[in-house]
């Protein structure tokens, strides 16, 4: 007593098999713990007791298996609780996934077949919460000790690096609510855009990249290998998006397809794989709990994202400003230009700008704002298959004496002078 301060501490008792919506609003964090029974957040069992800090805007769900008592401190943009979760059906997947691991690490590791894990692939359209359930088993699976590998496709709002990327890397814990995939050594390739339809042809050409380099990665690994991987993907699903999906699920041969939300998609994609018979397709429930997203929030998240890589997501990085010569480095822009489509062109004729073609860019006010990936390669063609090791943020450009300001991770020398440009901006906020 005697406090003037009005406590907004609060407690919230969850049955069994329900959770806690929360969504923390956008200037202030919250505070919240587990007080008593047991409770997870997207596959991530909470640690009894401790406050865990949230920051402004990040939408979750605190779910319990078999009761809890939840406690909040600070205000809440919204929080409710549901009963009504599709929470068993995916838990129901997972065992199906662990026995799959079992089996291939039972397996004489010789054989390739029978010794891989299972390789899943979560589609749907937009905001169906196919990142969360890509989320959920890949938490679920390193907390029984796999290494699960994650693989994101999701170049408009991917969850292990900036947006305009595809990456993958191996999940040895279950994901922290809070400060998500560990961005320790991802394996990332730029494409530079946020939309695949910019350039399809780089985008596929790039997923192939990844699939191989995965591919290599995991035949000297039985390890990886029996525990498989996750892929999350884009919500694009018709058109181009759709055959985008294909080539994914082709690419990555993925033996198990978990569609989320969508009849129609389930059956289109039930009807083209069926004669693929090592290949199930799962149709499943969209949790009610998942914010929809529009134009201007996804601009906004990536505009976060970007931030988050140079200056952490509690502002705990301090970023780098270097300056360079324009001779010291080298930029370039992977496809010429707009193409024209194959529908407009005479019958026999090829577009003329090649989608994968290597145009050297000169330096100039144009980069100013504009975010570069530093290309592993060694040698200008290489630059297409190689990874990238991080980025930069143009901050000024200064034609008179031809020097370039830059934001970077960290100070030192670039581990790559070779730079790739696409349409990846941002305004630092
Ligand atoms: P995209 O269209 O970008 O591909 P998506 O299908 O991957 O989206 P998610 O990112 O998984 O969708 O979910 C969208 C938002 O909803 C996220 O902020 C996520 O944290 C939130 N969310 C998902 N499930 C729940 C839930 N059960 N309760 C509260 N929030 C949730």
């Amino acid at each position: 007593g005697g406090s003037a301060s009005v406590s907004m501490v609060r407690q919230v008792k969850l049955d069994k098999e329900s959770e806690l919506r929360v969504e923390v609003p956008n200037d202030t964090p919250l505070r919240l713990r587990l007080l008593s029974g047991t409770a997870e957040i997207f596959g991530a069992e909470l640690p009894p007791e401790i406050w865990l800090n949230f920051p402004p805007r990040l939408k979750f769900a605190v779910f319990t298996w078999y009761g809890a008592t939840i406690e909040m401190d600070g205000t809440t943009e919204l929080d409710y609780t549901a009963d009504e979760t599709p929470m068993v059906g995916y838990v129901n997947v997972h065992a199906i996934l662990e026995g799959r691991r079992n089996r291939a690490k039972a397996s004489s590791s010789n054989d390739s077949d029978s010794s891989q894990g299972p390789r899943v692939i979560v589609v749907g359209p937009t905001d169906s919460g196919k990142s969360t359930l890509s989320r959920m088993l890949l938490s679920w699976a390193a907390k029984q000790g796999w290494k699960p590998t994650f693989v994101d496709l999701d170049i408009g709002q991917g969850s292990i690096t900036i947006p305009g990327c595809i990456a993958a890397t191996p999940i040895e814990m279950p994901i922290d609510p809070v400060e998500g995939i560990p961005l320790d050594m991802p394996l990332v390739y730029f494409f530079g855009h946020t939309t695949p339809s910019n350039n399809v042809d780089l985008y596929k050409v790039l997923v192939k990249e990844l699939a191989r380099m995965l591919e290599r990665q995991f035949s000297g690994n039985s390890e990886s290998r029996a525990a498989g991987m996750v892929i999350n993907t884009m919500g694009w699903i018709e058109g181009v998006g759709y055959e985008l999906l294909l080539h994914a699920i082709d690419t990555f041969n993925a033996n198990v397809v978990l569609v989320l939300g969508q009849e129609k998609l389930w059956s289109m994609l039930r009807d083209v794989l069926k004669n693929k018979p090592n290949v199930d397709v799962v149709k499943l429930q969209k949790s009610g709990g998942v914010v929809s997203r529009n134009a201007k929030v996804r601009q906004k998240t990536r505009s976060y994202r970007i931030r988050e890589y140079f200056y952490g997501l509690a502002n705990d990085l301090s970023p780098h400003s270097n300056i360079a010569n324009f001779s010291d480095l080298f930029v370039y822009r992977i496809g010429g230009g707009p193409q024209a489509p194959r529908s407009a062109l005479p019958i026999g004729a090829e577009p003329a700008a090649d989608p994968t073609r290597l145009v050297p860019v000169s330096i100039n006010r144009d980069l100013l704002h504009v975010v570069l990936a530093i290309s592993f390669a060694k040698e200008p063609d290489e630059i297409i298959s190689s990874n990238v090791a991080g980025f930069i943020y143009i901050t000024d450009i200064d034609i008179q004496r031809k020097k370039i300001t830059y934001l970077a991770p960290a100070a030192g020398e670039l581990p790559s002078k070779y730079l790739i440009v696409g349409t990846l901006t941002w305004l630092e906020t």
